[in-house]
C-alpha cells in the first residue's frame, strides 16, 4: 500500500494523532492521564465511568487533560439511545442532554453512541434512523456530533453495514460513524466495504486487536482484546480501509483486557504507543517528507552470536561441568569482568557471575541473548524509538561497544556483530583447544518463561523493536498447568524464540521451576549426538516407557529409530512441513535445561507437543528420593506442634 498522506492542508506535526481510550489504562483518572501523557499520546477518549468515579469536575478534567499537552478527542459511550417506547425515547433525550452538558464541559465535540442492547431497541431502520436523526439535531444545537458504532453484540444492529445503513437514512450532518476494528473484523466484516463511507462521515475510528477465538462476542471483547500487532486480526488492513475513505481524525486505541486493567498504566501505555508505531510504519503514514521522522527501519537479525547466563558461585560450576560434557570448552576469559565464554562450533554460550538479578541463590538464569544485526548501531537507534529501555553500559578502553535493551521480561538483548573486532574481542583466549564437540552447530531457539502479565507486551516487543514475526499462540496441556506458547521469529527463521506463559496466573499450588528456561543447540545427527552426550557424562533427562511406546503406535518408525528414543530419551513429533528429533538435559542450575535439536524436512515447530512429557520427567528428576507425601507431612507437622 502507498503511503498515507495526510490531507491538504493538514499540519503535518498534527497527524497521526495518536490517542487512548482511558479504559485501557488500569488504575484512577489521574493514574491515567499521567501515563498517557508520559508515553507521549495527543489525546484520550474518556470513558464515562471513569470521570463518574473522579472527583474532578469535567472542567478540572479539561484543565489537567490540557496541562499534560492531553486533548480529549471523545466522550463515551452513551448506551441505549433508540426505544420503540416514546416516553423511554423522550427520557433517553433527556438523557442525551445532561451528557452534552458535561462534553460542553470538557471542551469535546464527540459524543459515542453505541448500538442499542435494550429489549425496547428500534428494530426498523427508518425509524431507527429517525430517532439518530432527532438526537443528532439536539447535538448540533450545541456544536456537538454523535459518532455511531455497532456494538458487535446490539440488539438489532450489529455490523458496521447497518450502522451505516441507519448514519445514511438518518442523513444528518451532526450524525456520522464510529469504526471500531473489534466490532467489525470479529464479526468477519468485510474493511474494503468502507470504500461506501464518505471520509466525512467516519466521525471516529477505535482500534483493537484481539486473538483468533470461538467464543461469545461480547466476553471476547470485554476480556480479550489487544493492542495492534498482539493478535490475529489484521489491523493494518482495517487501518488502511479507513484511511481510503479520507479519515484523519485520531487513531485511538480502545482495548478492554483483564491484565492491562491490572497493571500499571505507566508500562501499558508504552506497549499502547509501541502497537500504534508498529501500525503506523506498516502503512508508511509517518512521512519523512513532510519533515517528520519514522524510527528507522529494523536492521536484518541473522542469527546468534551468543546466550549469556547469569550464574553464581554454585550454578556456575554446576553448568560449567554440564557444557562439558555437552562438547562446549572454555575458550575465553572477559578482559575486565567474571565472564566466560564457551564454544561449540557457531554455539557459543557466556557464564556471567556479575550479573545483579533478583534470581535465588544457586540459579543460572538466561540473561542476555546476542543478536546478529546487520547494523548494529542502527538497531538501537530503532529501539530507542520504539521506546525500549537502552542499558547503560560500562566498558574497558579497549572493549567493543556494545548495544542493549532490556525486554519486557527483563531480559538485556544485545546487537552485536560476530568478528575480528565485535565481541569476541573483549575475551583473551584460555589456551584450551576446543574440543572434538558433540555435534552442535549453533543455537535452534531460546525459550524464556514469561511473567504472566507480559506475555502479549513481549511478544509486540520483539516484532516492533527487532522485527521479529511472531507466529500462532498455541496452548500444552502441561502437568501444572495449561501454558500458552508463542514462537517470534526472524527472516529463514535465522532467529527462533519461544515465549511462554501459564493460561492462569499461579497460585500456591506451582511446580518447583515455575519460569523455565531452555537454550536449544542444533544438531545435523542427533542419535550419534545423544550417544556423544551419554559417553561423556552429559544429564540427559529420561522419558517414560510409556512415552516410547506410544510413540512406536502413532508413528511407523524404523526399529533402530525406536531403540534410539529408548536408550537415548529421544523425543520424536511431526508437523505439517517435517519433523523433529529432540532430547532434552535435566535442569540446571535451578532453572535451566538444554535441548538438542534435529530438525528434518522443513519442521517449524519447538516439540511443544512432546513438553508436558518432558515437563513431567522433569518434574520427577527434581523430586527429592524420599520426599513424604503431602498429606503425610502435614500429619508429620501436627505431631511435632
Ligand atoms: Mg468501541
Amino acid at each position: 500500500m502507498p503511503p498515507v498522506r495526510p490531507a491538504d492542508g493538514a499540519a503535518p506535526s498534527a497527524w497521526p494523532r495518536r490517542g487512548i481510550a482511558t479504559v485501557c489504562l488500569s488504575g484512577t483518572l489521574e493514574d491515567k492521564l499521567g501515563a498517557a501523557a508520559a508515553a507521549g499520546f495527543d489525546g484520550i477518549e474518556v470513558f464515562e465511568p471513569d470521570l463518574i468515579a473522579s472527583p474532578w469536575s469535567p472542567a478540572e478534567l479539561a484543565t489537567r487533560c490540557a496541562d499534560l499537552g492531553l486533548s480529549i478527542d471523545l466522550y463515551q459511550p452513551f448506551r441505549d439511545l433508540d426505544s420503540t417506547d416514546p416516553a423511554r425515547f423522550a427520557a433517553n433525550l433527556r438523557r442525551a442532554e445532561r451528557k452534552f452538558d458535561v462534553m460542553g464541559a470538557l471542551g469535546v465535540d464527540t459524543v459515542l453512541v453505541c448500538s442499542s442492547v435494550a429489549p425496547d431497541a428500534v428494530a426498523d431502520v427508518d425509524q431507527l434512523a429517525e430517532q439518530l436523526s432527532t438526537a443528532a439535531a439536539r447535538a448540533e444545537l450545541r456544536g456537538l456530533r454523535i459518532a455511531y458504532e455497532a456494538l458487535a453484540w446490539g440488539r438489532h444492529v450489529s455490523t458496521w453495514d447497518a450502522s451505516w445503513d441507519a448514519v445514511r437514512r438518518a442523513d444528518a450532518a451532526a450524525l456520522g460513524l464510529c469504526l471500531d476494528s473489534f466490532h467489525v473484523l470479529s464479526r468477519g466484516g468485510d474493511p474494503s466495504g468502507f470504500a461506501a463511507v464518505p471520509g466525512e462521515k467516519v466521525f471516529f475510528l477505535q482500534l483493537a486487536d484481539a486473538p483468533q477465538l470461538t467464543m461469545d462476542v461480547l466476553q471476547w471483547s470485554r476480556h480479550h482484546r489487544l493492542f495492534p500487532g498482539q493478535g490475529a486480526f489484521d489491523l493494518p488492513g482495517f487501518l488502511g480501509a479507513v484511511l481510503a475513505t479520507g479519515y484523519r481524525g485520531p487513531l485511538s486505541l480502545e482495548v478492554f483486557n483483564d491484565v492491562y486493567r491490572q497493571s500499571d498504566p505507566a508500562r501499558t501505555a508504552v506497549d499502547a504507543m509501541r502497537s500504534l508505531q508498529w501500525l503506523e510504519e506498516a502503512l508508511a503514514l509517518v512521512d519523512p517528507a513532510a519533515g517528520l521522522r519514522p524510527p528507522p527501519a529494523a536492521p536484518e537479525l541473522s542469527g546468534w552470536s551468543f546466550t549469556e547466563l547469569a550464574v553464581d558461585g554454585v550454578s556456575g560450576p554446576q553448568v560449567g561441568q554440564a557444557l562439558t560434557a555437552l562438547g562446549f570448552t572454555h575458550t575465553g576469559q572477559h578482559r575486565s569482568k567474571p565472564v566466560q565464554l564457551w564454544e561449540q562450533g557457531a554455539a557459543r554460550v557466556l557464564l556471567n557471575a556479575s550479573v545483579v538479578r533478583p534470581g535465588a541463590p544457586g540459579e543460572a538464569a538466561v540473561s542476555a541473548l546476542g543478536l546478529e544485526s546487520s547494523d548494529p548501531g542502527r538497531s538501537a537507534v530503532r529501539a530507542e524509538a520504539m521506546s525500549a529501555p537502552v542499558l547503560p553500559r560500562t566498558r574497558g578502553a579497549t572493549e567493543a561497544e556494545l548495544s542493549a535493551v532490556a525486554a519486557p521480561d527483563g531480559t538485556e538483548v544485545f546487537f552485536t556483530r560476530t568478528g575480528p573486532d565485535g565481541w569476541p574481542a573483549d575475551f583473551l583466549p584460555t589456551g584450551v583447544p576446543p574440543g572434538p564437540g558433540a555435534g552442535l552447530t549453533g543455537i535452534d531457539h531460546v525459550a524464556l518463561t514469561q511473567p504472566f502479565d507480559s506475555f502479549d507486551e513481549a511478544a509486540l516487543f520483539y516484532r516492533s523493536v527487532l522485527g521479529l514475526e511472531p507466529q500462532q499462540v498455541t496452548e500444552l496441556a502441561a502437568p501444572f498447568g495449561l501454558v500458552r506458547t508463542r514462537a517470534v521469529t526472524g527472516p529463514e527463521r535465522a532467529v527462533r524464540l519461544t515465549l511462554s506463559a501459564s493460561s492462569l496466573r499461579r497460585g500456591g499450588w506451582a511446580p518447583r521451576v515455575a519460569e523455565p528456561q531452555c537454550i536449544a543447540f542444533r544438531t545435523d545427527d542427533v542419535r550419534a549426538t545423544a550417544e556423544r552426550l551419554r559417553a561423556a557424562g552429559a544429564p540427559l533427562l529420561r522419558l517414560p516407557e510409556n512415552y516410547a511406546d506410544d510413540l512406536e503406535a502413532r508413528f511407523d518408525l524404523p526399529a533402530d529409530l525406536l531403540a534410539a528414543v529408548r536408550e537415548h530419551g529421544l523425543m520424536y513429533e511431526e508437523d505439517a512441513h517435517g519433523a523433529c528429533l529432540h532430547l532434552a538435559t535435566e535442569v540446571l542450575g535451578d532453572r535451566l535445561f538444554v535441548m538438542v535439536v534435529q530438525r528434518l524436512g522443513g519442521y517449524d515447530g519447538y516439540g511443544n507437543a512432546d513438553a508436558p512429557v518432558r515437563m513431567a520427567a522433569h518434574r520427577r528428576q527434581r523430586r527429592p528420593p524420599a520426599e513424604t507425601p503431602v498429606g503425610s507431612a502435614r500429619i508429620e507437622r501436627t505431631d511435632v506442634s
